[in-house]
């Protein structure tokens, strides 16, 4: 199959869709995006990348994060991770603070802002250390792409001035004593991690050990076990968009998880990671373009799970 020219084609057959999605702008910094930006990213198992558009354009990986933070909280805690963030879609917006007083402040899944707030709090205790803990997620990031990453200052700054649901959030979930530490050392260190800036060719080889049950193929080094990478990869395909998970399963047939920067990452198990950009957003907080663009991935070379 020769992907190169099947990302040539999707980059043209998307261009019609570039403008009708709207670029985030509820954390200010983030409405600075091009709409117009387009980029995807595919790795095979043994390296070989093919890349589209700006490839290597550094955008905010946002909720993208909240994959890497699960892996890590998951493989410190195996299945007491669970008893403080369930493994269920929420069926709701990505950051609603409704269910979240239903459930006695233990967020549905990791992959939702509740949920990745409380991974982000046990990696803190695990690490007695807010700065420890946030080193350790940057550095396992880096270590996936084999390439420094680095947060972006302002973005950060935006997101804490304006952050209010996720205030909200937090200060929901230690009132039900599902915070352990300082909510501004949390808050904080979840804000970093979403401020992140990487590129979909970054993205795509981070994601390869996903790809490969949880051994990175390039390196040999495993980053997780095969039972705990199954969990993850599961729980990206039922809850890695929102409430627009089952929409996105429907339409791609992959795991993935997306984040409001505009980014989304996927993967074919045994075969490669995906990873495409494009800022506008449709109503559920998902990128449109980066949505359509890999359902005609799918389609075009068959390659779904199903
Ligand atoms: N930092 C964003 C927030 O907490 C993440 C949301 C997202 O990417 O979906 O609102």
């Amino acid at each position: 199959m020769d992907y190169q020219v099947i990302l040539e084609e999707i980059n043209n057959e998307i261009k019609p869709y570039l403008n009708q999605g709207k670029v985030a702008d509820y954390i200010p910094a983030l409405s600075q995006a091009n709409s117009n930006d387009f980029a995807m990213s595919l790795q095979l198992l043994d390296g070989t990348s093919y890349h589209v558009g700006c490839s290597d354009l550094h955008f905010s990986i946002q909720s993208i994060s909240k994959v890497f933070t699960f892996s890590l909280a998951l493989d410190i805690y195996s299945k007491a991770i669970y008893n403080r963030v369930g493994h269920e879609p929420s069926g709701n917006a990505f950051n609603s603070l409704v269910q979240l007083e239903y459930e006695k402040g233990i967020p549905r899944n990791p992959f939702i802002n509740a949920g990745a707030i409380v991974t982000t709090d046990s990696l803190i205790s695990h690490h007695k250390s807010s700065l420890k803990a946030y080193e350790e997620i940057e550095s396992f990031i880096s270590s996936l792409c084999d390439e420094s990453i680095t947060f972006d200052e302002t973005i950060y700054k935006s997101e804490l001035e304006c952050g209010f649901r996720n205030v909200a959030l937090i200060n929901l979930m230690k009132s039900f004593g599902n915070i352990d530490n300082d909510v501004q050392a949390v808050i904080k260190t979840y804000f970093k991690h979403c401020s992140l800036m990487m590129s979909t060719k970054q993205l795509c080889r981070s994601m390869l050990y996903l790809a490969n049950h949880g051994t990175d193929p390039i390196t040999n080094i495993t980053h997780i076990n095969e039972p705990k990478a199954k969990r993850i990869n599961s729980l990206m395909l039922t809850c890695g968009h929102y409430d627009a998970s089952g929409d996105f399963a429907f339409h791609v047939g992959l795991p993935g998880k997306s984040g409001v920067g505009g980014g989304i990452v996927a993967l074919i198990p045994k075969k490669m990671s995906l990873c495409v950009y494009s800022p506008s957003l449709n109503k559920q907080g998902n990128s449109l373009v980066g949505t359509k663009a890999l359902e005609l991935f799918t389609t075009k070379t068959g390659l779904s799970i199903f």
